[in-house]
């Protein structure tokens, strides 16, 4: 009990004893007892009613009171004030959000579990022309209609952002799941970046085509006059012409791997209906392996062909060339990398979820900070080395773009003089794609 309650029975008890005193000299003490009591309870119904008045509509100030009422003010009125104060901050807070949302140069957009639109800023307005007043609640495949955003959206397979034209721009959207099953998506205008990619692969693919004319024609005439001095031991021209025969092999080599990228980074997605068997893939580079190799190494073959039954895959499915010349560059790099005598084995492996072709060889190694950087662009860990044995840097970069295209992925593991290994893994959700495809 509270000390402002116990106060307030005194008051009550003192109040009914004048009463009573009263009532014991009137001679008419139950009538002033009942007086007494219908007093108290007129006085706190009417303390109630103002208290119903009040929390109708709280003011600032409290209204005055005495006893247990003035308590009951006092409580609730810092009540009143905490709940101002926070209500103050989230107002702020929430205002702050949206300030800061409106302000965003991305389209951003909140979905609900039904892909019902919840909110958008006006860049997500202005983007996709929606009207806050109407599109709010109406679900957003039904107000962007694409087969491949609505694919997108209706999938909810978010781990990849989608790219897309719409309105003549070229725009990526990434999807975030966040809250109660709630969807923000985010998507940016990448037209003027798509141009200057653009602009940089067609120089790239230009630069090379145009070198490669005057390319031929100075090997035309190295190669009459090669032969012009093949037989005569004593012309002093006969080593530094072979030496230019070779440098113009290597720019050859370097031009075709460009135009090779280039062609890779413009052409439209592989086909995923298109089956390849893996088992006359891997034979093909093998055979080409070994005309390469001369009989330098130990190559061998190791196909898990018991498993891919079992697994009912004995394809893939995607590009036939660009996978051949994947594998291939790997075995060919193994081949470059492994000192003769060394052992190098291709092979094709399984599990539940992957099918993983690779190549394992006993070579040189890469020192661990060189293989994240291995797949870019003229990166090489020895560069001497790899001119010696005919090398252009761009080989593992092509290996790269192929996987990423076959939604494969690569991965190196090597140790400096025990070998290496270079692995490519396609998963089992690709298969299950493929298959349908
Ligand atoms: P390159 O034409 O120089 O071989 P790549 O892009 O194919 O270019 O490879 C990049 C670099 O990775 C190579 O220069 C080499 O240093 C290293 N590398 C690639 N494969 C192997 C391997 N099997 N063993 C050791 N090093 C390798």
């Amino acid at each position: 009990m509270t000390a402002q309650l116990q106060r307030e029975l005194v008051v009550l008890s003192v109040w009914l004893f004048i009463m009573l005193l009263i009532g014991i000299i009137v001679d008419l003490i139950s009538v002033l007892l009942l007086i007494g009591l219908l007093l108290y309870v007129g006085w706190n119904l009417y303390n109630l009613n103002k208290l119903s008045r009040w929390l109708a509509n709280p003011s600032k100030q409290s209204p005055e009171a005495v006893g247990l009422w003035d308590e009951v003010y006092y409580q609730l009125h810092n009540l009143y004030k905490r709940q101002r104060r926070a209500r103050k901050k989230l107002a702020s807070i929430l205002s702050r959000f949206q300030k800061s949302t409106q302000a965003l140069p991305y389209a951003t957009i909140i979905l609900n579990t039904f892909n019902e639109i919840e909110w958008f800023n006006p860049a997500a307005s202005q983007m996709f022309d929606l009207q806050p007043r109407t599109d709010v609640g109406q679900r957003i495949d039904n107000l962007i209609r694409l087969p491949a955003f609505t694919k997108y959206i209706q999938q909810k397979a978010f781990d990849e952002p989608l790219k897309f034209t719409l309105n003549n721009k070229q725009l990526i959207l990434n999807v975030t799941k966040y809250g109660d099953g709630q969807y923000l998506l985010s998507a940016r205008d990448i037209t003027s970046l798509s141009r200057i990619d653009e602009m940089r692969r067609d120089f790239i693919s230009n630069a090379s085509h145009e070198l490669r004319t005057p390319l031929t024609v100075i090997s035309g005439y190295i190669e009459f006059l090669s032969h012009k001095v093949r037989d005569d031991v004593s012309d002093g021209s006969r080593i530094p012409l072979e030496k230019i025969e070779e440098q113009i092999s290597r720019m050859n080599d370097i031009i075709a791997e460009l135009i090779e990228l280039a062609r890779l980074e413009s052409s439209p997605s592989v086909d995923h209906s298109v089956r390849v068997e893996i088992d006359t893939l891997i034979n093909d580079v093998y055979s080409q392996g070994l005309v390469l190799d001369k009989n330098e190494h130990v190559i061998s073959l190791d196909i898990d062909t018991e498993k891919l039954r079992k697994m009912d895959s004995l394809s893939l499915y995607g590009n036939h060339d660009e996978l051949r010349m994947a594998i291939s560059n790997l075995l060919t790099n193994a081949i470059r990398y492994t000192p003769a005598g060394g052992d190098i084995k291709l092979f094709v492996a399984a599990d539940d979820s992957t099918i993983s072709i690779g190549v394992q060889d006993s070579g040189v190694g890469i020192n661990y900070e060189h293989i994240p950087r291995l797949t870019e662009r003229f990166y090489r860990v020895d560069e001497g080395r790899s001119r010696e044995v005919g090398g252009t840097g761009l080989g593992l970069a092509i290996v790269k773009h192929i996987l990423d295209r076959h939604r494969a992925n690569l991965t190196i593991q090597s140790e400096p003089g025990k070998g290496s290994l270079f692995r490519c893994d396609f998963p089992a959700a690709q298969l299950g794609l493929q298959e349908q495809g």
